[in-house]
């Protein structure tokens, strides 16, 4: 592929293959959560999600979606439990979305998309950084949280406020205080299963929870993600909308719950 990845139909999720041939492995995300094939795994522990010391950095657009940075030198906001073993620290977090209220998340519950999806992305703190971590098959584990259309959700007000700032491909701002911990539902009830990166380069290094409940979030929200770009600065403007990879097929793995 000559041109960089992206999302639209010349360099989308078909063609991301030809560069990058782990995207018809056998361990690819996201996946189609079939509720009625997914096992109770009573062996799951609870999830610990511990992100009172949390501390963010940056709010970047990288020309794929926006990515809050949190500092990860130290334990300071971290997962664990679950099918976990030890301690993965919070590296940043960022959104899928679609183009209109009724498609935009990667996982699916029994076919249906949500409006979007949160990814809370953390590195398996065995391992030296982010960069060592994704070369294992237990590197990375990353909480998705789908958003369902409803009220408007104060959780992602700073996040919204901030677009504006960074329209473009490359563009950051300071982005100090934001409190990941309004941005996760009631339940922490999750579907679990080995998966991969999905983005390019798509590796398989992570285990997704995907919590069974959404997140709210108001139609208007939703228009303020639309107005960001995949294009830098001074280039022809290309909504970034539709920043979302399709499911792959689950092939030998099994979907398991936290929750009968
Ligand atoms: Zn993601």
């Amino acid at each position: 592929m000559a041109k960089e990845w992206g999302y639209a139909s010349h360099n989308g999720p078909e063609h991301w293959h030809q560069s990058f041939p782990i995207a018809k492995g056998k361990r690819q995300s996201p996946v189609d959560i079939d509720t009625k094939a997914a096992v109770y795994d009573s062996s799951l522990k609870p999830l610990r999600v511990s992100y009172e010391q949390a501390t963010s950095r940056r709010i970047l657009n990288n020309g794929h979606s926006f990515n809050v940075e949190f500092d990860d030198s130290q334990d300071k906001a971290v997962l664990t439990g679950g099918p976990l073993q030890g301690t993965y620290r919070l590296i940043q977090i960022h959104l899928h979305w679609g183009s209109s209220d009724g498609q935009g998340s990667e996982h699916t519950v029994n076919q249906k998309k949500y409006s979007a999806e949160l990814h809370l992305v953390h590195w398996n703190t065995k391992y030296k950084d982010f960069r060592e971590a994704v070369q294992h098959p237990d590197g990375l584990a990353v909480l998705g949280v789908f958003l369902k259309i409803g009220d408007a959700n104060p959780g992602l007000q700073k996040v919204t406020d901030a677009l504006d700032s960074i329209k473009t491909k490359g563009k950051s701002a300071d982005f100090p205080n934001f409190d990941p911990r309004g941005l996760l539902p009631g339940s922490l009830d999750f579907w679990t299963y080995p998966g991969s990166l999905t983005t390019p380069p798509l590796l398989e290094c992570v285990t997704w929870l995907v919590l069974r409940d959404p997140i709210g979030v108001s139609s208007e929200q939703m228009l303020k993600f639309r107005k960001l770009n995949f294009n830098a600065e001074g280039e022809v403007e290309e909504l970034m909308v539709d920043n979302w990879r399709p499911p792959q097929p689950l092939h030998a793995r099994q979907v398991k719950a936290s929750f009968q």
